[in-house]
């Protein structure tokens, strides 16, 4: 293998050029970069001098910098009780979390992200310098495989919604990687439930966002004892999934349906 060469940009005009050479990839936590195989890279970007470390409250919505680590990004949003405080800091273990990058989480997109779920509920926007600088709406730029390459992501950004939520993510040991995650944010007003949104990542194609579910409660008022609410908003789950991690394809399925019914109640419940 030749010698890779390293890049260290410190300003965001420097990176459109470096990631237009002939195999230059960005390089964040570090920690998934070798997955994808080293066979094609000739070069690796450095993100770590530029200024992608910041967590903003900008016009009604949260933006965070792509750079900054599970660990820094749970704690950034810990006092709002953040979905995505409780899913990152529930992934791998604690010295991954403190290199897993989003910007390299979003990228990659494994069906094992803590990430994904929760983002793809947000209905997040992404920003990007490269040959595609701009925003994109995340689930455009995991749906385009144009949009991933040569370009660096540079923030993250939602409206700051007050939803409440629930994330489940199924794994053999407290350290492992989940096989699936599920996704609830859920708005109410007193017993109605204005929105919902619900993600389940792991599926087959990945990810799929569970329309059919949402569409039974959206607008429906929850009754004092919801299991059977519940029970008929899970039953329009219709979902396939691989068989991984030594579990069959009718295990996970079996399992996820299941946990929707919990992550409802969870979700539900943390709402009233
Ligand atoms: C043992 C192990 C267990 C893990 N368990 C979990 C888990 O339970 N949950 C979980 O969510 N994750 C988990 N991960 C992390 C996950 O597998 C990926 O390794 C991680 O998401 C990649 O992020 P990174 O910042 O390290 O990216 P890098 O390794 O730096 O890069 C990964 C890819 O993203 C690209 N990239 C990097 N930064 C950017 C950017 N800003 N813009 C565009 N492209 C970029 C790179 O070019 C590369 O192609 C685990 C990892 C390991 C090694």
């Amino acid at each position: 293998m030749d010698e890779i060469q390293w890049y260290f940009p410190q300003e965001l005009d420097q990176v459109p050029e470096i990631l237009s050479r002939e195999g230059v990839v960005p390089h964040s936590g570090g920690t998934g970069i070798l997955w994808g195989g080293m066979t094609r890279v000739q070069g690796l970007m450095d993100t770590s001098r530029l200024d992608l470390k910041f967590v903003r409250d900008q016009d009604g919505s949260i933006v965070l910098g792509a750079a900054l680590s599970y660990t820094e990004a749970a704690e950034a949003l810990a006092k709002a009780d953040h979905v995505l405080t409780r899913s990152l800091s529930s992934a791998a273990t604690e010295p991954l979390r403190n290199r897993i990058s989003l910007g390299g989480s979003i990228s990659m997109f494994p069906y094992w992200s803590d990430l994904m779920g929760p983002l793809l509920a947000l209905d997040a926007e992404l920003s990007l310098v490269g040959i595609n600088s701009g925003t994109c709406p995340l689930s455009e730029y995991v749906q385009k495989r144009k949009l991933r390459q040569k370009s660096l992501i540079t923030s993250i950004r939602w409206p700051d919604t007050p939803w409440q939520g629930a994330y489940y993510r199924h794994t053999r040991t407290p350290t492992d990687r989940p096989a699936f995650s599920i996704t609830v944010l859920v708005l109410r007003k007193s017993k109605r439930i204005e929105e919902i949104r619900i993600v389940l990542v792991g599926c087959s194609g990945r990810y799929r966002r569970l329309i059919e579910v949402e569409q039974t409660l959206k607008g429906a008022e929850v009754p004092a004892e919801p299991v059977n609410f519940i029970d008929a908003a899970a039953a329009q789950f219709r979902i396939d999934f691989p068989a991984r991690m030594g579990f069959s394809a009718e295990y996970l399925e079996a399992c996820a349906s299941v946990e929707l019914k919990r992550a409802l109640a969870a979700a539900l419940r943390s709402s009233s």
